[in-house]
Order: structure tokens, then C-alpha cells, then sequence
């Protein structure tokens, strides 16, 4: 099923059945796992025709279902890079073998030595890594900026990164993992269409939609020229797998597919198929943890031992930030963070207390996930650097799932009972 034959469905109809033809699996009305390596060919003249489609886009067995080797693709990629793109509503989409293994296709596919970045921060700390530690050691340059819903801030950054050399793309995660910090997408992509007029080559405007994800967000609409999320996080939705996928132009897409040729990274059969089955429900996972989420921002920020609290819908109106969710955002999501009164003594004697709540890495699960940025996700990330993205050694960042409210709540309760 291409994206042209999916009629004007909803995104929680999307999410169940696209990328999907029972047709194409002996009827099966659910999509098989195609545990394979390699693939037969009917052939001589059907391999050559198959390898001229892949690598060169011509020939007969263009738009046919022809595969070569699994980690070239396979039918449960492509069933879930249908469904991605569906839900992105994008031309396509390349799913990876982690969030991360897409982060590093985008930047190996797009920058060489002596070009530069711009990133906004806070950023999860493997993109931090990517663009700070590793990239410069091919040359490529960064600047970054903290406040996303002001042009001077994104501006100077842009300046500072032009005069390291070509700006080739604009990485920006919003809402930013930990703090649900909010970048202005659309000003973000007037900005690289100005840099674009003025030195004749416009950066590429790639969004993080991972705290948020495709239900709750549509960075392409928006006007991002690629979508990258952590389907990790919600997509996948059980704290049980790893994936990642990015959703664009098809001709942005193409050559991210082909690089993952080469890099291996590629999802493999069985856990595509673990996906396809997640994303059917992402929309009821993600709907009950929100609303879980709304009653536990509200005990949080009412409660005597909470210093502060990140939950979108709190944003005051009136302000910048406020204007920016409310044009791009759906919902507020069920990711957020909060700082103990005190510092990491008080947040440690706080996590050491949580029954219920599991002190883990990672967003998106079932289960409410909580853990404590400065010294786990954020650890690699200097002081001076998690201080300019608003984390501190007493901010906790929560994933609240879709448990019972009650439980929740007397969980956190009991535990701040102990700062
Ligand atoms: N982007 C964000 C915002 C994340 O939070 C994460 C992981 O936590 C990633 C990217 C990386 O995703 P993965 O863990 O699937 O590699």
C-alpha cells in the first residue's frame, strides 16, 4: 500500500492500517514476519533488473516488491516505512535500528569536513554526542542556541555556525528531551530559507519528534524538510525495543535508505514487525498517559516539595513559548520534567524511595519511567552545557504511562514524603 492509495484516513486509522495489503501475503489479514535473510530470485534477468531498481531507480522492477539481501530491505521494512510516512504524512520515510542509527545516517548523508550545524539545546545527550564529540572529529562545526522561540537566539547561532563554514543542517528537538523546551518549527525554516537566498545553499531543517511523536505533532506540515523520531519511545510503546525511522521528500529519503545499505543499520524482521503490531495502539497509549499525565503535573505542582515543573500545559499564555505550542503542537504529551526542593541528595532519596514508578532511561513505555537527567541520560553533557538547557542536579524527568491514576499518584506522594 503506497501513500497514494491511502484515502484521507485519520491518523488513528492510519496507524492500523497502512502499509499493509493483505494481498500481498497469501491473504493473511495480518502482515507475516518474513524471517529471512535473502531473498530468491525468479531469475537471472529478474536479479539484474531487481539490483538496477534498487541502485539506480530504472528498469522494470521499479515500484515491484523485488528484495535482494534483508539488510538491503525487506517486506517488514517497507510495511513499516509505509506506515511511518502515512502517519508523518510525508512522501517517505527510512526506518533504522535505533534512534540514534538515524541521527548518524542524517548527519553521515549531509555534511563533510569543514561544514557546520546548528543545534538547539537542551539535546538528547547521544545527538549531543554526534554533533559535539564525534563530528568534529571529521571537521564539521557547531553552534547551538537555547532559546527556540526567539529569532536574535537561533540567528546568532546561525552566524556563528556560517562562519565555521557551509551551514548544512539545523537539528532542532522540540519538545526537548528533558525539559519539554519548545522550538519554533516555522521560524526555524524561515531562518534557512533566509540563509538559503543569501549564500545560495539553504540548510536542511531536521526535527526530533520523539517526545511528542506522530500523532501529537506533523513537523512536515509544518515545513521541516526531514522528521526523525526515536520509535523507541511511543511508536514502540512497551520499553521492550529499539528503532528509529525519519520521514521526508522522497528524494531525501531515497539516498538515507541507501546509506543505511552501508552502514547495517537497517530494523530487522522480527522487530518490524513488533513495530507494525505497537504502532496499531500508539494513539490509545499515548491518550491515556496524557491524561494521566494532566492529573500528575497538577499533584506536582501544587505539592510543597516541588521547586518546579516543565508540563507543556502549563505554558502561561501570552507568552512566546505559549503562542508556539498552541500552533504547533496537538497536546502536551506525557513527558516532562520537575525539580525537588534541594539538589541531588534530595532527588536521590526521592528515586530510592518510588515502588511503583521504575527508575529507568528512556521514554514512551507503558510503564511510568522516571529517571534523573544530570547523572544518567545527561551525564556525558558538561555542567556548564545541562545548566543552559534548564537541568539541574534536582530535575527528574518523567515518561508517565498509562497505569492506574491512583497508584501513581500515591507513589509519588509517599516517595516526596521522604525529601
Ligand atoms: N532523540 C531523543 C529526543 C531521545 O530521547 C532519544 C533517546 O532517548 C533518541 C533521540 C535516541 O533514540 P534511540 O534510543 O532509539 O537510539
Amino acid at each position: 500500500m503506497t501513500a497514494e492509495d491511502v484515502p484521507n484516513w485519520q491518523a488513528e486509522t492510519l496507524a492500523v492500517r497502512a502499509g499493509y495489503d493483505p494481498a500481498s501475503a497469501g491473504n493473511s489479514a495480518k502482515p507475516p514476519i518474513y524471517m529471512t535473510s535473502t531473498f530468491a530470485y525468479a531469475s537471472a534477468r529478474q536479479a539484474k533488473a531487481i539490483h538496477e531498481a534498487y541502485f539506480d531507480g530504472t528498469g522494470p522492477e521499479v515500484g515491484r516488491p523485488g528484495h535482494i539481501y534483508s539488510r538491503l530491505g525487506h517486506p517488514g521494512l517497507d510495511m513499516v516505512e509505509a506506515r511511518l510516512a502515512a502517519l508523518d504524512g510525508a512522501e517517505g520515510a527510512a526506518v533504522f535500528n535505533s534512534g540514534m542509527a538515524t541521527h548518524t545516517a542524517i548527519a553521515i548523508a549531509h555534511v563533510r569536513p569543514g561544514d557546520s550545524v546548528v543545534f538547539s539545546r537542551p539535546i538528547y545527550g547521544g545527538t549531543n554526542g554526534l554533533y559535539t564529540g564525534l563530528m568534529p572529529e571529521f571537521g564539521v562545526g557547531h553552534a547551538e542556541f537555547c532559546d527556540g522561540c526567539d529569532r536574535a537566539s537561533i540567528q546568532t547561532a546561525v552566524d556563528e555556525a556560517l562562519a565555521q563554514g557551509p551551514l548544512k543542517l539545523i537539528v532542532i528537538e522540540t519538545p526537548a528531551n528533558p525539559t519539554a523546551a519548545i522550538v519554533d518549527i516555522a521560524l526555524v525554516v524561515q531562518i534557512a530559507a533566509t540563509v538559503g537566498a543569501q549564500t545560495g545553499l539553504r540548510p536542511l531543517v531536521v526535527v526530533d519528534n520523539t517526545l511528542l511523536g506522530p500523532l501529537m505533532q506533523r513537523p512536515i506540515e509544518l515545513g521541516a524538510d526531514l522528521c526523525m523520531t526515536s520509535l523507541t519511545k511511543y511508536c514502540g510503546g512497551h520499553s521492550d525495543l529499539l528503532a528509529g525511522g525519519v520521514s521526508g521528500k522522497e528524494k531525501l529519503i531515497a539516498p538515507l535508505r541507501l546509506l543505511r545499505t552501508t552502514l547495517g543499520s537497517h530494523l530487522d524482521p522480527y522487530t518490524s514487525w513488533l513495530m507494525l503490531r505497537s504502532m496499531e495502539t500508539v494513539h490509545l497509549r499515548v491518550e491515556r498517559a496524557m491524561t494521566n499525565a494532566r492529573t500528575v503535573a497538577e499533584f506536582l505542582q501544587d505539592h510543597p516539595k516541588v521547586a518546579g515543573i516543565t508540563y507543556l500545559g502549563f505554558l502561561v499564555q501570552g507568552t512566546p513559548q505559549r503562542a508556539v505550542y498552541d500552533r504547533q503542537c496537538k497536546a502536551a504529551g506525557s513527558t516532562f520534567s520537575f525539580a525537588v526542593v534541594g539538589g541531588e541528595a534530595e532527588a536521590f532519596r526521592f528515586l530510592d524511595r518510588l515502588r511503583l514508578l521504575r527508575f529507568a532511561v528512556s521514554l514512551g513505555g507503558s510503564e511510568t519511567l522516571i529517571t534523573h537527567p544530570a547523572t544518567t541520560t545527561h551525564y556525558a553533557i558538561s555542567q556548564q552545557e545541562r545548566a543552559a538547557g534548564g537541568i539541574t542536579d534536582a530535575t527528574l524527568r518523567l515518561s508517565v504511562g498509562i497505569e492506574h491514576i491512583d497508584d501513581l499518584l500515591a507513589d509519588l506522594a509517599q516517595a516526596l514524603a521522604a525529601v
